[in-house]
């Protein structure tokens, strides 16, 4: 039975990753501190024999030497605040778990020779002057922002594998996550999707910000969890960093009138000031994830905002 440490498993990604992985037959370690997840992302696990569930902070260096991570095989390092609210709100643990928080998760993958994989981040590329973003391109983030907490602890952390990676063999691999959503993520999250359906659905104002020409590329969460696994499965994705993400690219505004057309909503869409560095494009170019892993997406955005809005409206009969 492969003994896997998942941190940030009780928010949006790690909790899906959890799943995925108890059906796999796999022992998770579930390690997260609740700054941004949710005690319910992972109800009824509590009482599964292969999970173990722990309340610890991976920026603080006692976790390396918790007796329960001994013989982990696998680390799925997705432990941060992702959304511009949530880590805009906290800067300095953002700063922290991306990047000594890495490099612990690191040190527990050097002791115990296990993989891991890093959730890096599409922010990597900051505002790019290059599209669409591959992997060779070196971004353009601004240090002097309000982004920049999440964005550049992001680029150290990548960093942090890259030395683990060449000085101590340790088999790290990163992913450059870009916009990925569900029903999974919370209603108040604040990220695009999550707010534009929950106006949606509630009737409220649709918030653009700026004029909604800005775009972004959208996957949905079945198809990054699969990358996950095969980014942790394959030996060619040691040492590398791989985009993850849909390559279709859409106008916010775009957006949330897709959003407003497929939940028959009466909502008005108003518009709002644009947030400080708001980067104006993205959108992946996948080549490498395609030759490395044999893996693109198959949920279009239409078919994925079907899903999340019929999930959100459940919950909200459900409460
Ligand atoms: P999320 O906020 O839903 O989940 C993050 C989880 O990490 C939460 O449960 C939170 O409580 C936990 N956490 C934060 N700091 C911690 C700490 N110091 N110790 C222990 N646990 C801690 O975010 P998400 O969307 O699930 O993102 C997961 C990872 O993927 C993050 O690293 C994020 O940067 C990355 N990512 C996500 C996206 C996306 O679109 N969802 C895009 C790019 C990168
Ligand atoms: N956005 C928006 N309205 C909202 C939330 C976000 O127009 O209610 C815009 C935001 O300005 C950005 C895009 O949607 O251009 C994606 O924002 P999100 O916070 O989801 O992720 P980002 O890619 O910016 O980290």
């Amino acid at each position: 039975m492969t003994k896997v440490l998942v941190t940030g498993a009780a928010g949006f990604l790690g909790s899906h990753v959890t799943k995925e992985l108890l059906e796999k037959g796999c022992h998770v370690i579930a390690v997260d501190n609740y700054s941004t997840g949710k005690e319910q992302n992972l109800s009824g696990l509590h009482r599964h024999e292969r999970f173990t569930h722990l309340v610890y902070d991976v920026s603080d260096p006692s976790v390396i030497g918790l007796e329960e991570l001994r013989g982990v095989e696998q680390i799925f390092h997705l432990a941060s605040p992702a959304s511009p609210k949530f880590y805009q709100a906290a800067p300095m643990e953002t700063i922290a778990v991306n990047t000594i928080g890495t490099r612990h998760m690191l040190e527990v993958a050097k002791r115990n020779q296990a993989k891991l994989l890093f959730s890096s981040t599409s922010e990597a590329y900051g505002d790019p002057e290059v599209h669409p973003q591959s992997e060779a391109y070196r971004g353009n983030v601004n240090t002097w922002g309000p982004r920049a907490c999440y964005d550049e602890a992001k680029r150290l952390g990548e960093v942090f594998c890259y030395e683990y990676h060449h000085r101590f063999q340790v088999e790290a691999k990163v992913v450059r996550i870009f916009n990925t959503y569900s029903a999974g993520l919370r209603n108040d999250d604040g990220r695009v999707i999550s707010n534009f359906v929950t106006q949606a659905i509630n009737g409220d104002d649709i918030t653009v910000y700026g004029d909604g020409s800005q775009t972004r590329s959208f996957c949905y969460v079945d198809d990054n969890v699969r990358a996950l696994q095969l980014v942790m499965e394959k030996d060619e994705a040691t040492g590398e960093i791989i985009n993850i993400g849909n390559p279709a690219e859409y106008a916010i505004l775009e957006v949330a009138q897709m959003v407003k057309r497929l939940a028959e909503s009466d909502s008005v869409i108003t518009y709002m000031p644009l947030p400080q560095d708001d980067p104006k494009v993205r959108r992946p170019v996948i080549d490498k994830a395609k030759r490395l892993l044999g893996w693109e997406p198959h949920i279009d955005l239409e078919e994925g905002l079907r899903r999340t809005i019929q999930s959100y409206r459940n919950r909200l009969v459900a409460n």
